[in-house]
């Protein structure tokens, strides 16, 4: 959203806001859901209890039909091919080995190219990612895409944990719903398009956090969704009010969940907590039943694990997850890198709850700290303040002290005087006074297993505000 926009909305009155956010979940609810979304996720849950040789077959035949795809009706592979043709090279595009690894980047730079020439990206739906690490990429979908995808998400993510999109819910998300600063403005909004209460993470102050929790309430929220490090936020609040609050499960995104951050959370909202994983490009998703394995969900992409010598590592080792994703065929990525590491197993291992899906090693992904403001406020999801429509590739916040933020960035070149001036005001807005300091670099460094850490909190313990002791756990 535009900053005005933001400034605009900010400033509306809350029973305003929500009609706001409540016809943008309309919205959102016709491009997401349709008649047909029960049938498409009823046969998901039916494909949960495959065979391995029947998921062979489809997805086989369903790679097949987008690499076709890709190399005949898409301008960027188009080129690719007949470049190679040129040079005598007659390899198959059918077979997936003969393709190239494919990064952010290129994608970044022209995502026009990779969209299918019988369609026309301006009558598509746009899907902007900007949050994970700052390197904003535009996606195209038709709304039937959109629904094959949302129904997947529905069964897997719902349906497998008892609930639905037919249940109120929770979502614990880095958009600013409200002024901050302003007691009258509650950090949270009601959409009734979705069913769903939108808890702004960078607002949770104890105050603010108890009354979100006495909303949560109000409107009956039976399951909630978010970054683990918000939800921590949310329950260490809740930990301390009056109000109970048990919900049928928490189901986490976005960022690796930690068994400390599982176990606060679960006992907390007093159900099990179910991780996910997902790329913002749907290029590959996994979801944990409720064995406590994570299930691979073949149908949303193909998935190889890629060394260091950008080869293919033998399955049980762990690499770079290097996606071909199935459900966006008019915008096809083989063999994108996610840049999140994990593992495949080496021998076809079973799960207790009897589905068929096999099973993805631990995801090393975004690892992202929860900041502090001078007045002890934690904050989370720092990285949603950072990102929106700014010139840089990745960006890492870092907090060595109260009241000082450093924020490390990669760009094609440094951000001008008024970016920088428009970072410190939302750094500012949120944190009180704030010494903002800018450090242009070349690469921001991963750490030894290969995660990549969007927010960073370096303050010594012993400086850290009383009841802070469980913040780098
Ligand atoms: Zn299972």
């Amino acid at each position: 959203m535009e900053r005005s926009l933001i400034n605009f909305y900010q400033s509306l009155p809350y029973a305003l806001r929500s009609v706001t956010a409540s016809t943008w979940g309309y919205y959102l609810r016709w491009l997401r859901y349709s008649r047909e979304t029960e049938k498409l996720a009823a046969d998901a849950l039916q494909r949960d209890h495959w065979t391995p040789s029947q998921w062979q077959n489809w997805t086989g035949e369903r790679l097949a039909y987008i690499l076709h795809r890709a190399a005949t009706r898409v301008p960027f592979y188009r080129d690719y091919w007949s470049g190679r043709r040129a040079r005598g090279d007659r390899s198959s595009w059918e077979r997936l080995e003969n393709w190239p690894l494919l990064n952010k980047e290129s994608v970044r730079k022209s995502p026009e190219a990779f969209v299918a020439d019988d369609c026309n990206p301006r009558r598509m739906h746009v899907w902007s990612t900007s949050g994970s690490t700052g390197t904003p990429l535009r996606l195209y979908w038709s709304r039937r895409n959109i629904q094959r995808w949302y129904a997947l998400f529905e069964a897997r993510s719902r349906h497998w944990h008892g609930v639905s999109r037919h249940d109120r819910w929770a979502i614990v998300g880095g958009q600013r719903v409200a002024a901050i600063g302003k007691k009258e403005s509650p950090a949270w909004v009601w959409n009734r398009g979705l069913n769903q209460l939108y808890v702004s993470a960078i607002h949770l102050s104890p105050t603010v956090a108890e009354t979100a929790i006495k909303a949560m309430r109000h409107h009956g929220v039976k399951y909630i969704l978010g970054y683990p490090s918000a939800l921590q936020v949310l329950a260490h609040h809740a930990r301390q009010s009056t109000i109970s609050l048990p919900m049928a499960v928490v189901i986490t995104n976005a960022e690796p969940l930690s068994e400390m951050q599982r176990s606060v959370i679960s006992s907390v909202f007093r159900c099990p907590v179910r991780d996910t994983y997902g790329s913002a490009e749907v290029v590959a998703a996994a979801g944990e039943c409720e064995s406590g394995s994570m299930h691979l969900w073949p149908d949303t992409g193909f998935v190889e694990v890629f060394g260091d010598n950008q080869e293919p590592v033998p399955a049980g080792a762990s690499g770079e997850l290097v996606c071909t994703g199935l459900v966006n065929d008019d915008m096809p990525l083989i063999r994108y890198c996610t840049r999140d590491s994990s593992s495949l197993p080496a021998a076809a291992e079973s799960c207790s709850c009897g589905r068929g899906l096999s099973l993805l090693g631990t995801v090393g992904g975004r690892v992202s700290d929860v900041l502090i403001t001078r007045d002890g406020r934690r904050v989370a999801g720092v990285d949603g303040i950072i990102s929106g429509s700014l010139p840089i590739r990745e960006v890492q916040v870092i907090q060595e002290e109260l009241g000082r933020i450093r924020i490390v960035y990669t760009a094609e070149k440094r951000l001008s005087p008024e970016y920088q001036r428009e970072l410190t005001e939302r750094v500012v807005e949120v944190f009180g006074e704030t010494y903002v300091q800018f450090d242009w670099v070349p690469q921001i460094p991963r750490l030894p297993n290969g995660k990549f850490r969007s927010v960073a909190c370096l303050i010594p313990p012993e400086q850290l505000p009383v009841n802070q002791e469980n913040l780098h756990a």
